[in-house]
């Protein structure tokens, strides 16, 4: 597939959490905010947040429900099209949001880049629960490095916070994470 082009998800970035009562979502606080170009998307995205799906999930679209190498919990990374100005605009048209998918895998040793991460879950286990990280992190180090493996289609889901029209990219390589870092 062609490959995704991200673009300053290297920079160091402050993080704020809050739990909406439908997800755990994480933002970051950074300037230029990270984009993604190429693979299927026409035009920039601009990241706007970051959330978890953990168990079972039945969104509409999804290829990777079945893999016994991966934790039950997903990441949505969501960005929306620079074109439409903001977030808010560019829901309204169905090129407007991409969300960069991916599952995690079982690995032995703790991937370090999630501590934050976390260490900051327990803080927003209550509906309208927010935090704030300590440390500035870094997008790139929570992603996998493969940008050119991943399945891409188009629908809309039920589950928010990801209730639009959207362009999906799932990639097929998984993070790692230790049984102890998921808590199961
Ligand atoms: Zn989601």
């Amino acid at each position: 597939m062609l490959p995704l082009v991200y673009e300053n998800f290297e920079n160091e970035a402050d993080l704020a959490v809050t739990n909406n009562g439908h997800t755990v979502q994480f933002k970051l606080n950074t300037n230029p905010m990270p984009t993604i170009t190429g693979g299927p998307l026409l035009g920039k995205y601009k990241f706007m947040q970051f959330h978890f799906h953990w168990g079972a999930h039945d969104e509409e679209g999804s290829e990777n429900q079945v893999n016994s190498h991966s934790f039950p919990m997903e990441l949505h990374v969501v960005f929306y099209s620079t074109a439409y100005g903001t977030f808010e605009n560019a829901t309204q048209h169905p090129d407007g949001l991409c969300v960069v998918s991916f599952l995690y895998s079982k690995s032995e040793e703790d991937n370090e880049n999630y501590n934050q991460i976390i260490n900051l879950l327990p803080r927003v286990n209550e509906v309208g629960n927010s935090a704030k990280g300590i440390d500035p992190i870094v997008l790139e180090l929570l992603l996998t490095e493969d940008k050119e493996h991943y399945y891409t289609y188009g629908g809309s889901l039920t589950t928010p916070p990801c209730t639009e029209d959207v362009t999906w990219i799932e990639f097929k390589s998984t993070i790692p994470l230790s049984h102890k870092q998921v808590g199961i």
